[in-house]
């Protein structure tokens, strides 16, 4: 029986009448709310309903699809994905994005204003997160079959608010108002198990006298854009076991038995806000375990649901560990395989040898997640035993392949000896994984060659590079209309699937008009940004000024103080020759500093602090304004990347894997300012090094002067600009009320060591914004280094990144559709 004609339910042709009926029928029926009173949020609902109800079919069909061709899967596991708001992105990807605007202007909405509407989830803490939604769109978009697998954070990423100066975090109870784009899957439940013990007996090892959680899946539909397939994301929600509580209400315990199953929910109850930094805290190991458990389960259950064997599991699927994060996916698979499905030893992990591959997002120590074995042992016990064991196994293979180098087992061995006695998660994913890859061309290459040194020399073969990308859907069709619209003007519509025919482009940029019109497009949208920024923070900001952005993660690697060292030059450069004819400048600043993350919150409140000086300081005018926008996220980078004039991706050479947010602000016509870290490299080579502004000391480099002693020092005492702002932030300058407020932020650079080169990479980065600024005074020559920019950015597109995992990593092919 062919289905797919019999249940069909709509039209291949949508009328605007139909859908204005059906969302006026949502919003009766289904909200139950008579339109002559619905708030915005509630049309909203409805618009979002009717349009969730165009894309199921899809979904199904796709379903379907995968089911009869048996394809090989993909699942990508990871603990964050930063989404953003979907209606926009399904409207477009549905090619309905028109006729909603025009319905929603018919029943008296601004659209846009209407969008704003949208809960944005965030349930991520930023590039890691980011990606892996890139990715689902991507993955969809190609046709990919594959799967997403995360947690269902009650509470979401912090909202951030800047009270006199300071952070400010507030929770995100993104829920409050219910998810409509989520469909709860209360039958599809997994049993998760912590704690107990474990007791051998004839069959093998038995996990025990657990303490355990359900697991309830919630599916969301991710559209691929201009084509029928669809894929799913499925989050996991705590809820507590029932049996378990039933133990105590009969014992009578009422309040007990229900704290108790409050406090099991809290498993998926909040994302942990650290980024690039571990924290060995055992709810988040918890966190982990509960994600690829319920994910590893359901795999399996799929599985066995179509083949019925398990001697084909690596042919039909492979899994993806987006970071260290889900690596415990390994040791709960071959538990899976071997305890409960009884595979030999040897089967279950061939098994896993040939299913998992691994990312490595970070060389950085503190963002290296490590366990200790007592806490491993009191909450995954079993799991404790299997690594022990592939462990042993390795070892054993290590010391025979390599005999002489007796260190070697030693600085391999997943088990850390050395300071406690600590389970090194990349270790455990170096020895398993079949494939190992970094996220950009340096960093590939810098991981190969000092986390992973050892291994490198173990398993040649393992490690390789696949550069990060970023979705043109979201970050060019969605956030800047206007530019997608001219380029659509030039070379049709097919680039938003084929990034490389942003090439076309080339015939045109010789031309003036072209150069005129890129930006026209750019100061409409700085326009726009400038009355959001004064509607909300009622600052005053002249669009015709460049604005030199930086927004991303605060973190003191990312040098967002090297930036405000900068800003604080230029003030007082302006205050020393007021006459001088100065580029006028807005730096705008953006972006979350953990909670527990005391430097990087200090940075926030000196970046408000110069902020609040310099911006009421009328000896400056408009010649410089420093912006910081609370609350960084998906949609404020959506906003302000496309009103960018100036990109700030300035760490230090050697510490940012690769950046993503440097390839969105390069595809929105912004020129870079940067060091040669991360994807800038690769960058720099596909827009033509006349094309970006690379400044500031080479990885190598980095290396020399660290080795050598480095004396921060020296450079404050020989620069006296340099000296100057040093002074002005130590003796409180931009605190005049608690003057040695920022003492430990200079001592830490002066005495401390200056860990991240601010000092060495001081001067080069002050010269090349005075080549910035020479080249802002020329507009026509600004805009043709832009328009080189944009027609080189092909390669940055996640649909290539996407297509290599695929080629050389999963070996998957698309869905007939
Ligand atoms: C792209 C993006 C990031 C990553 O930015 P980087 O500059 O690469 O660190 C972080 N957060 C959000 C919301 C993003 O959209």
């Amino acid at each position: 029986m062919n289905t797919s004609s019999v249940y069909e339910c709509n039209s291949p042709l949508i009328t605007q009448d139909a859908l204005k009926s059906s969302i006026i029928y949502k919003l009766k029926f289904v909200i139950g709310k008579d339109p002559y009173i619905a708030t915005q949020r509630e049309w909203l609902e409805a618009i979002l309903l009717a349009a969730r109800d165009r894309i199921v079919d899809r979904w199904m069909a796709t379903n379907r699809a995968e089911y009869s061709q048996q394809l090989k899967q993909v699942y990508y596991l990871s603990m964050e994905f930063l989404l953003g708001r979907s209606l926009s992105n399904t409207l477009i990807s549905m090619n309905l994005y028109n006729d909603i605007a025009h319905v929603s202007s018919e029943l008296g909405f601004d659209f846009e204003q209407l969008l704003e509407q949208e809960t944005d989830p965030g349930l991520g803490n930023g590039g890691l997160g980011r990606l892996a939604a890139c990715f689902l769109d991507s993955l969809a978009t190609l046709n990919l079959p594959a799967c997403g697998y995360g947690i269902r954070y009650e509470y979401g990423m912090f909202r951030q608010a800047i009270r006199n100066g300071q952070q400010i975090e507030y929770p995100d109870d993104w829920l409050a108002h219910g998810n409509p784009w989520e469909f709860p899957r209360t039958e599809n439940r997994y049993q998760i198990q912590f704690e107990g013990q474990v007791v051998e007996q004839d069959e093998g090892y038995q996990w025990i006298k657990t303490n355990d959680i359900i697991a309830v899946a919630y599916d969301q539909i991710i559209p691929g854009y201009n084509t029928k397939a669809t894929n799913t994301l499925r989050l996991w929600s705590a809820k507590a076991s029932d049996e378990f509580d039933l133990q105590i209400f009969n014992d009578g315990e009422y309040y007990a038995a229900v704290k108790k199953k409050n406090e099991s929910e809290n498993v998926s109850r909040v994302l942990y806000p650290n980024d690039s930094t571990y924290s060995g805290k055992e709810l988040r190991l918890k966190q982990e375990f509960f994600l690829v458990s319920a994910s590893v389960q359901d795999i399996l259950h799929r599985h066995w649901l179509i083949y019925q064997r398990w001697d084909n599991l690596s042919d039909k699927m492979a899994i993806h560990l987006n970071d260290t994060h889900p690596v415990l996916a390994i040791p709960e698979l071959i538990r899976l395989l071997v305890d409960k499905y009884q595979l030999s030893w040897h089967d279950a992990f061939t098994q896993a040898e040939n299913i998992f591959s691994y990312t490595n997002h970070t060389l950085m120590n503190e963002a290296l997640e490590t366990w200790p074995v007592e806490m491993f042992q009191k909450i995954l016990p079993r799991h404790l035993q299997i690594i022990f064991r592939i462990n042993d196994e390795f070892l054993q293979r290590v010391h025979h392949d390599f005999p002489h180098d007796y260190e070697l087992p030693r600085r391999v061995s997943i088990i850390n000896e050395e300071n406690g006695r600590l389970v090194r998660m990349a270790w455990l994913a170096a020895i398993v994984c079949h494939k190992i890859n970094g996220v950009s061309a340096l960093h590939s290459q810098l991981m190969a060659n000092s986390l992973f040194a050892d291994f490198t020399h173990i398993f040649p073969h393992k490690f390789c590079n696949i550069t990060n990308g970023i979705t043109p859907r979201r970050w060019i069709a969605l956030a800047n209309p206007e530019l997608t619209k001219m380029i659509e003007s030039y070379i049709g519509k097919q680039w938003l699937i084929d990034l490389s025919q942003l090439s076309e482009l080339k015939k045109w940029v010789g031309y003036p008009q072209f150069l005129e019109k890129l930006g026209q497009v750019k100061y409409h949208n700085k326009l726009k940004l400038a009355k959001f920024i004064n509607q909300t923070q009622n600052i005053i900001i002249d669009p015709q000024a460049m604005f030199d952005v930086q927004i991303k993660r605060i973190h003191e690697y990312k040098r967002q103080l090297l930036n405000l060292l900068h800003i604080i030059t230029r003030y007082n450069r302006i205050l020393a020759n007021p006459q001088q004819d100065w580029v006028p400048r807005v730096a705008i600043f953006a972006g979350k500093a953990a909670s527990s993350y005391s430097a990087a919150k200090k940075i926030i409140h000196l970046i408000n602090d110069v902020a609040n000086i310099i911006n009421n300081d009328e000896r400056i005018g408009s010649r410089l304004k420093v912006i910081f926008v609370p609350d960084y996220g998906v949609s404020l980078a959506q906003k302000i990347i496309p009103a960018t004039d100036l990109s700030e991706q300035i760490s230090l050479a050697g510490t940012e894997a690769s950046g993503t947010g440097n390839m969105k602000f390069a595809l929105n016509g912004a020129l870079t300012i940067g060091t040669l870290d991360g994807a800038n490299v690769e960058m720099r080579e596909h827009v033509g090094e006349d094309n970006i502004f690379i400044f500031g000391h080479t990885t190598e480099e980095v290396k020399q002067i660290k080795q050598n002693y480095y004396h921060p020092r020296w450079y404050y005492e020989n620069d006296p600009e340099l000296k100057q702002v040093i002074d002005q932030i130590s003796h409180g300058y931009f605190k005049p009320d608690a003057p040695s407020f920022y003492q430990d932020l200079t001592h830490s650079l002066l005495d401390g060591g200056d860990p991240y080169l601010l000092f060495a990479d001081y001067r080069s980065y002050i010269e090349t914004q005075e080549k910035v600024d020479d080249l802002f005074r020329t507009q026509q020559l600004w805009q043709a280094k832009v328009a080189q920019n944009i027609c080189n950015m092909g390669f940055f597109s996640s649909d290539r990144t996407i297509q290599c995992y695929a080629e050389q990593i999963w070996n998957i092919k698309p869905i007939n559709l």
